[in-house]
């Protein structure tokens, strides 16, 4: 984050700013349930860390990290939504992302084919 860019809604969260609906916390990740879910589970994994505003950057500068975000998404699909789940990192605003700190949707819970748009 530059010096003079304000936090991301999400940095705030971190800093226990502002509440959120945690479900996971280590050194690196947090993650929480979306507060506009999509799905029947709808969960944000979330790196602690600010430099990295998509999952481009993240894979080019640090692809440990981005595995974690994976393991983490999976043992939360283990364990809220039999295992299964869909994965989402939206990467551009003409996509629909909204938050420039690197995220993802983890989505579960009976999703048709077919689903991926609204
Ligand atoms: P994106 O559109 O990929 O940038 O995703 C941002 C997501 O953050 C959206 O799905 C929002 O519903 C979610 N969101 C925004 N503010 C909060 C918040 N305070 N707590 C939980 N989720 C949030």
């Amino acid at each position: 984050m530059s010096a003079t860019a304000e936090p991301s809604i999400f940095t705030r969260i971190i800093q226990g700013e502002i509440p959120a609906d945690v479900v996971f916390d280590s050194e690196r990740i947090i993650a929480f349930r979306d507060i506009a879910p999509k799905a029947p589970l709808h969960l944000l994994i979330v790196p602690k860390t600010d430099r990295f505003a998509n999952v481009t950057e993240l894979a080019a500068e640090d692809p440990a990290l981005l595995a974690e975000i994976v393991a983490v998404a999976q043992n939360l699909a283990t364990e809220y939504s039999g295992g299964e789940y869909r994965l989402i990192f939206n990467t551009g605003r003409s996509v629909g992302q909204t938050v420039f700190h690197v995220h993802a949707h983890l989505l579960g819970g009976l999703l048709p084919e077919g689903t991926l748009g609204e």
